[in-house]
C-alpha cells in the first residue's frame, strides 16, 4: 500500500495544489533574502534575556499573563516615545509575530463570505492569511513605479466593498513608503463603501525616511497599525508582533486569540529587548546608511532601483533570457542569496553588514559585465 500524500487527504478544497509560504533556507556564505537584521543581539542584551527568562522559568508551572499587560505597556511606551503620539496599553495587542496579529485580525473582521484587498505586488502573506482564514482576496493595482494608484484603488474599494484593506508601508518587496494622504483617502473610501478595517502594515517603518503613520489613529476607530520586533529589534527568532488601534479593536481580537497564546518565555524575552531599544535603534541607523549605499551603488552600476524606505532594495530589470530567476541563480552562484519574489524583472536584496553588502555588490557588478 502506498502512503497517502496531501492530495489523498480530505483537506479543504481551496488548499489543494497550493504550496506553503517560505523562502529557500540555503546554506550559503551571504544570506540577504529574508529581510532579517544582520546584527546578532548585543551581549548585554543576551545576558538580560537569560536573566529575565530564568526568572520566568521559576513560574513556568503556571500559565503566562494571558493579557501580556507588562509587555503591552512597554510596547505602548516605545510607540509613544518614538512617534510622539500618545498610545495607551489598552490600544496595543501582541502576538507571535505580526503574521499572527494579521491572522487574528482576519479571523475577527473577515473570514468566509467576506473580502480583503491588498495592492500588489505586496507582502504575499496578506493574501495567504486571507486564504487560510477563508477570506476572499482582491488584488488591487499599483502604478508602474510601484506607488499605490489611489484613483484605481478607490474604484476597487467602491466596487468590491472589502471588509479589510491592507496598506503596507514601507511596502515589501518594493520598499515604497505610502504617504499619509493616501492612507486617509483609502480609509475614507473604505468607510464610505462599508465600515471596513484598514490595516497599515508598518513592519519596516523604523527604516523609513518618513515618520510613522501611527498618528492617523486619532479619530479613526477602524484603523490598525501593525508592527513587529522581527526587523528593527533584530529579533526575528523571537516571534513578536503587535498592533496599535482603538481599544475596541484590541477587545475584538480577544474573541479569537487562543488563551495564553504568548508564552512567558516570549514575554520575558521581548521585555528584555525593549530595555535595550536605544542600542538596537543604533543598528537601524547603520542599516539605513547601508540601504542608501546599496541604492546608490546599484544605480551607479546601471541597475534600475525602486526608491527604498525599508531594510531592503528592489533592483532590476532583468529582461533577458531567464529573466529575474536566471539572474537570481547567477548571484547565488557567487555565494550570495537574494530573493526572487516573483515580480517580473525584479529581485530584492536585504541590507546586510557592510562586508555582506560588498560581497553582494561584487556579485551584481560581475553579473552586469557578463550581461553587457
Ligand atoms: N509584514 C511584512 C510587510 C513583512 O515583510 C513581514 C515579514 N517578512 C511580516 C509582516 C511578518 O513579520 P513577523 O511575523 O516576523 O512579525
Amino acid at each position: 500500500m502506498t502512503e497517502p500524500g496531501i492530495d489523498d487527504l480530505p483537506i479543504r478544497e481551496e488548499l489543494r495544489g497550493t504550496s506553503p509560504y517560505g523562502a529557500p533556507q540555503l546554506d550559503v556564505p551571504v544570506r540577504l533574502n529574508t529581510n532579517e537584521n544582520p546584527y546578532p543581539l548585543p551581549e548585554p542584551l543576551v545576558e538580560r534575556i537569560a536573566e529575565r527568562v530564568t526568572e520566568a522559568a521559576r513560574t513556568l508551572n503556571r500559565y503566562p499573563d494571558r493579557d501580556a499587560v507588562e509587555l503591552r505597556t512597554a510596547l505602548a511606551g516605545y510607540l509613544t516615545r518614538t512617534t510622539g503620539y500618545e498610545i495607551a496599553t489598552a490600544q496595543v495587542w501582541a502576538a507571535n509575530g505580526s503574521n499572527e496579529v494579521l491572522q487574528q485580525l482576519l479571523q475577527t473582521f473577515a473570514g468566509p463570505g467576506r473580502l480583503a484587498i491588498g495592492f500588489e505586488p505586496s507582502y504575499s502573506m496578506h493574501g495567504l492569511i486571507a486564504r487560510g482564514t477563508g477570506t476572499g482576496w482582491i488584488s488591487g493595482p499599483r502604478h508602474e513605479d510601484f506607488t499605490i494608484d489611489v484613483a484605481a484603488a478607490r474604484r476597487a474599494v467602491a466596487e468590491h466593498r472589502p471588509d479589510v484593506v491592507f496598506i503596507t508601508s514601507p511596502n515589501n518587496p518594493t520598499g515604497t513608503a505610502v504617504d499619509a494622504e493616501t492612507v486617509v483617502e483609502l480609509y475614507d473610501a473604505a468607510q464610505a463603501a462599508k465600515p471596513s478595517l484598514v490595516v497599515v502594515d508598518e513592519a519596516y517603518v523604523e527604516f523609513s525616511h518618513r515618520p510613522s503613520l501611527l498618528p492617523l489613529l486619532a479619530g479613526r476607530p477602524h484603523l490598525v497599525i501593525s508592527r513587529t520586533m522581527s526587523k528593527a529589534f533584530g529579533a526575528a527568532g523571537l516571534r513578536l508582533g503587535y498592533l496599535a488601534a482603538h481599544p475596541a479593536v484590541v477587545d475584538a481580537v480577544q474573541l479569537v486569540r487562543l488563551p495564553y497564546h504568548l508564552s512567558a518565555v516570549t514575554q520575558a524575552t521581548a521585555l528584555a529587548a525593549l530595555e535595550h531599544t536605544d542600542t538596537l535603534l543604533g543598528y537601524v541607523e547603520q542599516l539605513k546608511g547601508e540601504r542608501d549605499r546599496l541604492v546608490a551603488e546599484l544605480r551607479a552600476t546601471g541597475y534600475e532601483v525602486t526608491d527604498s524606505d525599508a531594510n531592503f532594495v528592489q533592483f532590476g530589470r532583468f529582461t533577458g533570457a531567464g529573466g529575474a530567476h536566471a539572474a537570481w541563480q547567477r548571484i547565488l552562484d557567487r555565494g550570495v542569496l537574494v530573493r526572487d519574489n516573483g515580480v517580473p524583472g525584479w529581485l530584492r536584496v536585504t541590507a546586510g553588514t557592510p562586508e555582506e553588502n560588498d560581497a553582494f555588490l561584487d556579485a551584481v557588478r560581475a553579473l552586469k559585465k557578463e550581461q553587457s
